[in-house]
This record gives structure tokens, C-alpha cells and sequence, in this order.
């Protein structure tokens, strides 16, 4: 059953050739015999999940024509989304304990299509990393190799589809956390349009550019669904923005003829990793025997995205994190003599290393007399970023490009060199940076690892990505493989 598609699964449990029960209970089993070797899933009520299935059935058995094509399928979700069936900790001693009184959007609108939530995957603190490695629970392995990191920070949920512990995840994109791992795991993932999900109910990272979205085995389990995820929440995030329509599987078979695709030379140039370039090459050949007319151009600017993203999402994190402070939830101190000392005591003891350093730089660049000198510069550089895109959407109509400057490095091995690590998400920040939707699909392997290719769109154009990574997926069979000792 791990083997099948969202769409084959769906069929199946339509036409009542299995059942909810049977297949939640597959994927049980697998997380019983594998996650101890990957450490990709840190909550799972079994019994819970099990009697969601069951209720799912039983609307199944009463010809329920409220079920959505999803319905009795597992979703495991990032530990960043608020979820009553589960802790939501955010893989932080700030957060031990810590039960939602509420459903994230997010959650609520895949609960409501009758979704069965499936437990919560690792992921680095509060989203801040990109390996995996800042997690209170230990590092997530990547199933391609254990000695690896998965990416981050949605890196469980990316181990998790790689092993397939569960056929689909919902992850968090800040500044490349859906992309990365999708590619250092070789899967698919995509992060929409900043607006197109509400960010209701996930805990906040930086504000401005979270954005989450969904994380499958292909393009297509990704449309399904992206569509139910997406939905416009006025009333409890403004930044949410309606949407022409909810179904993004529409265009999936749409001919790619004719299709103008960029290629800018600032992520092809001075390529350090030939064998990257391989891969990527040979996907652009497959794209051309699509039909698309392949053009260079460039973003200037995009060779900044890293000091502008490292000064906006630090100095939003310091904003953000000052309500765990150890008074209304979350972790307190029992080390201290007064309210200051609590707040203090219970941050102190709380924050692991690296979210504390993007608050302190946080708090820093914010601080008088310096936010014009860092924080106002940096919003100058994401406005000309921005511009970039804009010319580039005049000449072409999606952008190809590597998702990651190398495959996924070693565990320990950026550990104590922060600004090795925060370069490594080069190729993914300037898409956050400029609010667009961008997705991930494995398009071959590199000393023997998944490599990543990035399809980027104009803003609200979701549909034509998928279409993209679905003809190209048709075509080719990278999406299909599994590491052997999760087979
Ligand atoms: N690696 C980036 C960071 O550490 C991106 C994280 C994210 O997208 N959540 O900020």
C-alpha cells in the first residue's frame, strides 16, 4: 500500500476495497519497525488514530457524499501546527507539554475533509535550521542515508515520506524548509503563494514569510492536496488571500508546448557540484522534449537574499519568541526568585543555542539606532530581489533551477559554523524573500543522494508549477524511488 499514489489510495478506500482502519494501520506498522532507525515522528496517539479511521469508515458505509477524495488517509503534520489530537511542541523544551486548545486552518480544513491526523513529525526549533539537528528530540536521519541529515526545518516530515511512514506531511517554508528537505530526501514539495494558506494556528518563525504547505511523493499527491489545505481565512489571518479556485489538480495535464522557461545564471554559474549540474542538465533535456523554449536570464540581486533573509527572519523571531516567557505556557523555571528571574531563568533554559543566537541578533538589529542601518537595508534589498522576478516574469513564464548547492551533507557536519549552514539556503530564500510559490522534485541522484530541482512561478500561480512537475513527472520515474532498507 506504501507504494501507491494519493490518488490510488483514494480509489481504493472509494470503492471500499480497503479501509481507513486498514491502511492507517498499515502505515503503523511501519512507523513501529522504522522510526527508530530515522527519528522523523515524535507524537503518535495510535489508538486515536485508529478510531478516526474508524469514524471515517463509518460515514464511508452511510454513502456520506460529504467526504472529500482525501478522506481516510493519513496526514502526519510538522510539530509547528496547533493540533488538539496531538502535543504541539515545536521541538522545543519551551513548548514540553504543550496540548492546543485549537486546530490550525490548516489542520482544520484537512480534518474536515476527513483526513485522519496522523502525528506530529521532528523538525528543527521553532523551525530555525536547516538539518534537523536543533531539535529537543535529537536529530531526524535521512532514510537515503543515516549518517545524513534529512534538511530542515521540516525535516521529519521529509524522512517520513522518504521511509513512507505516512503518505503525506504538511511542513513550513520560512526560507527554503519545504524545498530543502524535499530535496535532500527526494521528494516533492511545494511552498504556495505567501497568503494562499493561513497561517492560523502555526506558530509564528518570521511572520512575513512563513508559509506552509504540502509534502507527497509527486506533483500530483501534492495538488490534491494543496487543494484542501489552501482556503481563505479572513477572520483569523489577514494576510490570507482569496483565491480564484480551490482545485489544483485542473491544469496537471495542460501540454507544456511552447512554455518559456528561465534559466537564471546566478544559480547555474560557478556551479560547485558537476554532478548537480548533471542532473540538472539532464532534467532541463527532459522539460525541452516537452516542448518548452529554454531561456538564460538574470536576478542580479538575488546574491544578497542570504544577509537580508539572516537580518528580516532573526529580528521577526525575536518579536515572536517574546511570548515564551514562561507566564501564560510553555516552560518555567523552577529556578527563580522573581518575575524577572523567571523570565530570564525560563527563556535561558528553555531556547536551545541556535534560536537563541537569531534572537539575540534579532533583538540587536532592531535595537535604536541600528534597525536603519540593518533592518531597513534589508527590506531594501528584499524590494530590489523582488523587482528581479518581476523583470524575469516579462520575458518567462516559470524559472528552473537547483534547489540546493549540494546534496545532503553530512550530521555534525555545519553544526559549529552557522554561517556554512545559513549558505546553504541560498537557492531557496529568494523565493520567500519575494512571496512566491515554488516547488521541489527529485531529478536524479549525486554520490548517490537525492538532487533537488526547483520550479519557480509568478505569485498565485500554484497551478502552472504542479502542471510543470506533473508533465515532467509523467515522464520520469525519480519521484518513485525508495531508499532499499525502507522498500
Ligand atoms: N534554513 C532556514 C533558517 O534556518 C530556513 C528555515 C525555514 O524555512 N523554516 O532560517
Amino acid at each position: 500500500m506504501h507504494t501507491k499514489t494519493l490518488k490510488a489510495l483514494s480509489e481504493l478506500l472509494k470503492d471500499k476495497t480497503i479501509s481507513s482502519r486498514e491502511l492507517t494501520q498499515h502505515y503503523i506498522d511501519r512507523i513501529d519497525q522504522y522510526n527508530d532507525a530515522i527519528n522523523a515522528v515524535v507524537h503518535i496517539d495510535r489508538e486515536r488514530c485508529l478510531k478516526a479511521a474508524d469514524s471515517v469508515d463509518q460515514r464511508r458505509s452511510q454513502d456520506d457524499q460529504g467526504l472529500s477524495v482525501l478522506a481516510g488517509i493519513p496526514l502526519m503534520n510538522k510539530d509547528i501546527f496547533c493540533t488538539v489530537s496531538e502535543p504541539t511542541t515545536c521541538a522545543s523544551k519551551a513548548l514540553q507539554g504543550y496540548q492546543s486548545p485549537f486546530d490550525a486552518t490548516i489542520i482544520k480544513n484537512c480534518r474536515d475533509a476527513g483526513m485522519v491526523m496522523f502525528g506530529k513529525c521532528n523538525m528543527d526549533e521553532f523551525a530555525m535550521g536547516g538539518s534537523n539537528e536543533n531539535s529537543f528530540y535529537g536529530p531526524t536521519k535521512n532514510p537515503w542515508d543515516l549518517s545524513r541529515v534529512p534538511g530542515g526545518s521540516s525535516g521529519g516530515s521529509a524522512a517520513a515520506i522518504a521511509a513512507r511512514l505516512t503518505p503525506a506531511v504538511t511542513g513550513t517554508d520560512t526560507g527554503g524548509s519545504i524545498r530543502q528537505p524535499s530535496a535532500f530526501c527526494g521528494i516533492t514539495g511545494i511552498k504556495p503563494s505567501y497568503g494562499v494558506i493561513s497561517r492560523y494556528g502555526v506558530v509564528a518563525f518570521a511572520s512575513s514569510l512563513d508559509q506552509a504547505g504540502p509534502m507527497a511523493c509527486s506533483a500530483e499527491d501534492c495538488a490534491l492536496l494543496l487543494s484542501q489545505m489552501a482556503s481563505y481565512d479572513p477572520a483569523h489571518d489577514m494576510t490570507s488571500v482569496r483565491q480564484q479556485d480551490y482545485d489544483y489538480t485542473t491544469n496537471l495535464n495542460d501540454s507544456l508546448k511552447g512554455l518559456r522557461v528561465g534559466l537564471p545564471k546566478e544559480y547555474f554559474d560557478h556551479f560547485a557540484d558537476a554532478d548537480i549540474e548533471k542532473c540538472m542538465q539532464a532534467a532541463i533535456d527532459e522539460f525541452k522534449k516537452l516542448g518548452v523554449e529554454c531561456v538564460e536570464i538574470s536576478l542580479p540581486d538575488v546574491k544578497h537574499c542570504i544577509s537580508a533573509y539572516y537580518t528580516i527572519a532573526p529580528c521577526e523571531a525575536s518579536s515572536n519568541l517574546a511570548r515564551f516567557d514562561g507566564n501564560i505556557y510553555g516552560y518555567r523555571s523552577p529556578n527563580s526568585r522573581d518575575i524577572d528571574s523567571m523570565y530570564s531563568a525560563s527563556r535561558s533554559e528553555a531556547f536551545g543555542n541556535e534560536v537563541k543566537r537569531r534572537i539575540v541578533m534579532g533583538t540587536y538589529a532592531l535595537s535604536s539606532g541600528y534597525s536603519n542601518d540593518y533592518y531597513s537595508k534589508a527590506q531594501n534589498i528584499r524590494n530590489l530581489i523582488r523587482h528581479d522576478f518581476d523583470e524575469a516574469w516579462q520575458k518567462v513564464d516559470i524559472i528552473l533551477a537547483p534547489t540546493t548547492p549540494s546534496v545532503a551533507f553530512k550530521i555534525d557536519q555545519f553544526c559549529n559554523d552557522p554561517i556554512k549552514m545559513y549558505q546553504q539556503d541560498v537557492f531557496t530564500i529568494p523565493v520567500n524573500l519575494a512571496e512566491l510559490p515554488a516547488l521541489s522534485m527529485p531529478v536524479g541522484f549525486a554520490h548517490q543522494m537525492p538532487v533537488g530541482m526547483q520550479i519557480i512561478g509568478p505569485r498565485w500561480q500554484e497551478k502552472r508549477i504542479l502542471n510543470c512537475a506533473h508533465q515532467f513527472q509523467t515522464i520520469t520515474d525519480w519521484h518513485t524511488r525508495i531508499p532499499e532498507q525502507f522498500a
